[in-house]
């Protein structure tokens, strides 16, 4: 963030304003773990805000410091216009396009008020007043911490709110693994740990609630990959039926497509998980090295993300969705044997 944007937040935060905070639809441990770490700092500073996300989210999340007050636009429509409506400032985090937004994308953008954007992913969109965005970073929660420090604030991070920055780093470096995680996250991970988040605590709740059920949809899931040396690609497929036999709830195939990666050899890992409700195929993107999801995404299945983890959709059944899979990979066959 530069010296002009950090000015004009301060000069924003320094009235008091009704904030709305927004992540991704879907949202993951990093988009929750900053809306809320944020929402926290916000009050400390005694604004007004709220978290707003646009759907549901998985239950290994639903511990986090603050999750008893986020508002769901599905479930309780009604409140969060009107809190929307109300709104003199919305933060949009872990994201850089409206319409990762869903449903809400249309209400936000009727919204005439200063939009304040933090985010880590490729190409962000230009629709806020202040945009704090680098790819550089392992986490949008990374970021927040950041943003607190650019406003002088970093001793009146909480426990609680350290618990929800410590979840969000943790949750998108795969454990402080990923490319991303540079030696400064770790400090700021250091510094969280020092003002009381707990990390055996967080890794328990996000990573060992399993149930029976999802432990034998992963079983599914493995015995379904298939594997295609020649490219150096494994993927894997799940149908609603597959999905409906073990009792899925949102959350459970979290992880999966990143088996495909542990294979030697292996540098391009997919999984399409199909999806009734919403007549689509979602697709999960994971690579090691160069060869970019986020381009690979963007080109053929109408998403995006990070160069090593990315995020699209085919509106096609999944046989087809797969053929035309196998027709597009052919094209790739030099990129993946560099
Ligand atoms: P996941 O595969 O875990 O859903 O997402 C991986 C990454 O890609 C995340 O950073 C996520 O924000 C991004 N992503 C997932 N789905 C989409 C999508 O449909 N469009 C875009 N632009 N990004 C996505
Ligand atoms: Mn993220």
């Amino acid at each position: 963030m530069n010296l002009a944007d950090i000015t004009t937040v301060k000069s924003i935060l320094s009235q008091p304003q009704k904030i709305v905070i927004v992540p991704h639809k879907n949202p993951d441990g990093d988009a929750m773990g900053a809306c809320l770490g944020l929402c926290l700092f916000l009050k400390e500073m005694g604004q007004t805000a709220h978290v707003i996300s646009p759907n549901d989210y998985p239950k290994f999340l639903k511990w986090m410091p603050g999750n008893d007050e986020v508002i769901n636009f599905e479930w309780e429509n009604q409140e969060a216009k009107k809190l929307l409506d109300e709104a003199t400032v919305i933060f949009t985090l872990d994201f850089n396009e409206l319409s990762r937004t869903g449903q809400m994308e249309s209400v936000l953008k009727e919204r005439e008020v200063d939009f304040i954007m933090i985010d880590h992913h490729q190409q962000p969109g230009d629709y806020a007043k202040v945009t704090y965005s680098d790819v550089s970073m392992s986490s949008t929660c990374e970021m927040v911490y950041n943003f607190i420090g650019y406003l002088g604030y970093v001793d009146s991070i909480t426990s609680d709110i350290a618990t929800n920055l410590y979840t969000g780093i943790m949750t998108d470096t795969g454990s402080f693994k990923y490319r991303s995680t540079s030696s400064n996250t770790h400090r700021v991970v250091a510094d969280l740990i020092d003002k009381g988040a707990d990390n055996m605590e967080i890794h328990q709740q996000v990573f060992d609630t399993n149930s029976p059920s999802r432990l034998h949809l992963l079983g599914v899931a493995l015995s379904n990959m298939v594997i295609l040396p020649e490219y150096k690609t494994a993927y894997i497929t799940l149908t609603q039926a597959e999905l409906d036999q073990h009792d899925f709830k949102k959350g459970d195939t979290e992880g999966f497509v990143n088996y495909g990666l542990t294979l030697e050899g292996i540098i391009f890992a997919l999984i399409f998980i199909e999806n009734k409700d919403e007549g689509i195929i979602k697709i999960s993107l994971r690579s090691v090295g160069d060869f970019s999801v986020n381009q690979f995404a963007r080109e053929h299945f109408s998403g995006g993300g990070h160069d090593n983890a990315a995020g699209g959709k085919s509106d096609l059944p999944m046989k087809e969705t797969i053929e035309r899979f196998n027709e597009i990979l052919k094209t790739y066959k030099s990129e993946l044997n560099p």
